[in-house]
């Protein structure tokens, strides 16, 4: 029985791969601001429908390059549904993590939760656009400007994501994008950082590359996060398969929900009105109602040789390194834990066929 997974990364077709790779060959500038590199972050720009993008070598990265750009301390508030990077690049910079709890609609931070969590202490907000649906991001601005505080969003599952037209990546001080290899677009590993002005972008390429400001000039405790040419001329490569990508895990996700719709105790989100989705991911989640557990459905699957994930289980709130804290407690957290309870994310990517959806959905 073929492996269903829970996604298959898009790959470039090798030859238009092979002859990038000459160019390297040829140049020999492999890395360091290369011409791939300036190419891939100018047409992501315009893809995206943003201004000032940065490259880097994965999406953890930006996340803790924002924060040190910000000069972010204290405590920020933030999502415990999420993937641990999340919480991570905090601790990474010293910062206390406060988990307010989600929406059970959005999945998303829930706005009328997060004044209560603000101490004297807290200086920035770090929500996630999970699975690529848009945050409040107008209540939460709100209650940033009210307090003096930043937002930060990982938007890691929002690539290409747009409401009324404007991207998703436009709100907040700063949003950042993964190109993991499980991710909508990939570049293998890599991600990005989205700022507004062209100071912010300037600072941010100061600290991905060590802090240089020239050649004998450092202006800040940098770190190295610079994608090489390689993976930029991957990136260029998939920018130019991406949208037929997405279009085919839309087919699949209207598949799904037209053939789920009736099976008592399974629920999903279905597409908000003006959001231009990506359909990076489609949880599902298993009610009291339904024949069996949710673990049960997992393990079952995989006897059938699919392989879905429990995105997002554990909740970064109950990982032991984070289970400590205050505001991890489960009595704080009522519907994430619930919905990192009862979630199963099932397979969808460019390749799922409808052999591989009619296995899914009976077995179901
Ligand atoms: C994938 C992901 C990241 C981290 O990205 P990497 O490229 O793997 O470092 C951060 N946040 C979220 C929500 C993610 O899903």
């Amino acid at each position: 029985m073929k492996q269903i997974t829970v996604t298959s990364p898009l790959l470039p077709p090798l030859e238009e791969f092979n002859s990038y790779l000459q160019v390297i060959w040829n140049n020999k500038w492999i890395t360091n601001n290369g011409s791939f590199h300036q190419e891939l972050e100018s047409r992501l720009c315009e893809y995206l429908g943003v201004k000032y993008l940065s490259l880097f070598t994965n999406g953890t990265l930006p996340l803790i390059t924002a924060l040190q750009a910000l000069r972010i301390t204290g405590e920020v508030i933030t999502t415990p549904y999420s993937f641990v990077a999340t919480t991570h690049s905090l601790w990474w910079n010293g910062i206390k993590p406060i988990f307010v709890d989600i929406d059970p609609l959005s999945l998303n931070l829930n706005p009328e939760l997060i004044e209560r969590a603000i101490t004297p202490q807290t200086t920035a907000i770090m929500p996630v656009h999970v699975y690529g649906n848009p945050c409040d991001t107008d209540r939460i601005q709100a209650i940033a400007d009210k307090y003096g505080l930043k937002v930060i969003y990982d938007a890691a599952h929002a690539f290409g994501v747009k409401r009324n037209g404007v991207s998703i990546l436009n709100y907040g001080d700063i949003s950042t994008l993964s190109f993991h290899a499980t991710k909508t677009y990939n570049t293998i590993e890599g991600g990005a950082l989205i700022c507004h002005d062209e100071n912010t972008k300037k600072r941010i390429d100061y600290l991905k590359n060590f802090g240089f400001a020239g050649e004998i000039e450092v202006v800040a405790p940098g770190i190295n996060g610079k994608m090489d040419e390689i993976r930029a001329a991957y990136g260029l490569l998939n920018l130019k398969y991406v949208d037929s990508a997405i279009a085919k895990r839309r087919e699949v996700a209207t598949e799904y929900r037209e053939r789920l719709k009736d099976i008592k105790g399974i629920t999903f989100l279905n597409d908000i009105s003006g959001v231009h989705h990506n359909y990076s991911y489609f949880p599902v989640f298993i009610g009291d109602d339904y024949s069996c557990s949710r673990d049960e459905l997992y393990e079952r699957l995989k006897e059938h040789n699919i392989y879905g994930r429990r995105y997002f289980y554990p909740l970064i709130s109950n990982f032991s390194t984070y289970r400590g804290l205050n505001s991890a407690s489960q009595d704080n957290l009522p519907v994430a834990n619930r919905m990192a309870d009862s979630v199963i994310c099932l397979p969808i990517h460019h390749e799922i066929t409808k052999e591989d959806l009619d296995r899914i959905i009976s077995l179901l």
